[in-house]
């Protein structure tokens, strides 16, 4: 992986307006975080929120009416949210990826244009479905398949698993691109609501991540057919989808980490204080070096999203490189080394602050933080991921350089 000097992604932070309108978002998403939390229900404040401050359309085009926001600032803006309401955060980082989808590969089609004009103008939530029962996470294979008839289209897919699908205002759903292709010849269709029924199949009652309502549907659509992508799914996979998710979410699980050493921090400082006028003064808190630990974890996961950030701008415009094995393999590292280490950085902020991190409702607790942290390797599992990177690693030669 390239680490190209960090001002390269200055241009494209979220500078002054977006981080005030975000940090606005983010006081709400913090006020009801344990209410959506306790009472696994949709952060229905935080997205009134995010349209309110017209978040949700920034990385539309400015001619189509954004902010031509790049990746950068989104995931920076999932770090702030994830950093009050996990789930909140996942949400706008989910609706993001799809947005991805359309402003990466749908230009050239009169509709997508529209539609994406709609998004920006509207503020609609896009969610998606690519979880289909019988396949799992493995989004690039698809049991259902898209009927054409004429100018319409129809689709009717058991998707097991669809985040905010009751409230979402479309759905990008991935299929087979007709009843004979192969599993792996997908597209992905745009349905707005009004166009599909959602039956419920499965209800979302989870460890954590309890605010994404994400339920099961039997997805019933019919629209016009100019609303399936043009580009073949395999291509928006690799292109923009594969990038788009495992950054934001990194994004979204560095928030909580930093969260969650904040509270450590803070914890470690009280703990300072009161040592100050006890028996063991000038002794440092027990938890302190835990501390150091978890900071430095946190710098790992933070350095590794940054470089997966300047690797995605280096390559964005590369349609080749962004297919690379190279690629591929250096944001498959970025999503297991970020799932994976959040944990540990939580682990030892619950040691640092002890039963009053364990506790719920003390300034400490972690709870919800270790609860939302432990999707992050189920999200798109990270064995299925280290799968597919070990087939690459076969035939793909490592960078062996530090600076690329
Ligand atoms: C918070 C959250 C929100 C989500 N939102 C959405 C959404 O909006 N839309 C959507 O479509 N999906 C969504 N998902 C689904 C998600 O992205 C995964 O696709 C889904 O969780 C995978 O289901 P599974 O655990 O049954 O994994 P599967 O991939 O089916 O795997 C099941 C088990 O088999 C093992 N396994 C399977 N295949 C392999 C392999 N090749 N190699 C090694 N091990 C393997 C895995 O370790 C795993 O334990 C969401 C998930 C979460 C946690």
């Amino acid at each position: 992986m390239t680490v190209p000097a960090t001002h390269a992604l200055e241009t494209s932070l979220p500078k002054g307006d977006l981080a005030a309108r975000a940090a606005r978002v983010a006081a709400i998403a913090a006020q009801y975080a344990e209410d959506v939390d306790r009472q696994g229900r949709f952060p229905r404040e935080t997205v009134d929120a995010l349209k309110a401050e017209q978040l949700l359309g920034i990385q539309i085009p400015a001619e189509l009416g954004g902010e031509n926001a790049g990746f950068a600032a989104i995931a920076e803006i999932c770090t702030t949210l994830g950093q009050a309401c996990a789930s909140s955060a996942m949400i706008f980082a989910m609706h993001h990826i799809k947005c991805s989808s359309l402003v990466e590969h749908a230009q050239d089609n009169a509709w997508q244009r529209s539609f994406m004009a709609r998004v920006a103008d509207a503020q609609l939530l896009l969610g998606s479905a690519t979880t289909e029962g019988g396949i799992g996470g493995n989004l690039r294979n698809s049991i259902c398949a898209i009927e054409i008839d004429g100018d319409t289209c129809r689709l009717e897919k058991d998707a097991t698993v669809i985040s905010y699908g009751s409230e979402a205002d479309a759905i990008l759903i991935t299929s087979r691109a007709h009843k004979d292709a192969a599993p792996s010849d997908q597209v992905m269709t745009v349905f707005l609501k009004g166009q599909y029924s959602l039956e419920k199949t499965v209800d979302w009652d989870t460890l954590g991540m309890r605010g994404t309502r994400s339920d099961g549907f039997l997805f019933k659509g019919e629209a016009p057919a100019v609303q399936i992508l043009p580009k073949p799914f395999a291509d928006i996979a690799a292109q923009s989808m594969l990038a788009a998710s495992h950054i934001l979410w990194s994004g979204v699980w560095y928030g909580i980490a930093v969260d969650a050493v904040v509270r450590a921090q803070s914890f470690v400082r009280a703990a300072a204080r009161k040592s100050q006028n006890t028996a063991q003064m000038g002794q440092m808190p027990p938890g302190a070096l835990h501390l150091a630990q978890a900071a430095n974890l946190l710098q790992l996961v933070r350095s590794n999203v940054v470089a997966a950030l300047h690797a995605y701008e280096e390559a964005k415009n590369d349609g080749d490189k962004l297919s690379s094995f190279g690629f591929s393999v250096t944001m498959n590292n970025v999503k297991i080394a970020s799932s994976e280490t959040i944990i540990d950085i939580i682990n030892q902020a619950m040691l640092i602050c002890g039963i009053m991190g364990y506790k719920n409702g003390t300034p400490y607790s972690l709870g919800r933080h270790l609860r939302d942290a432990h999707s992050a390797r189920l999200m798109i599992s990270n064995d299925r991921i280290l799968a597919n990177t070990s087939t690459m690693l076969l035939v793909h030669k490592l960078d062996t350089h530090l600076l690329g």
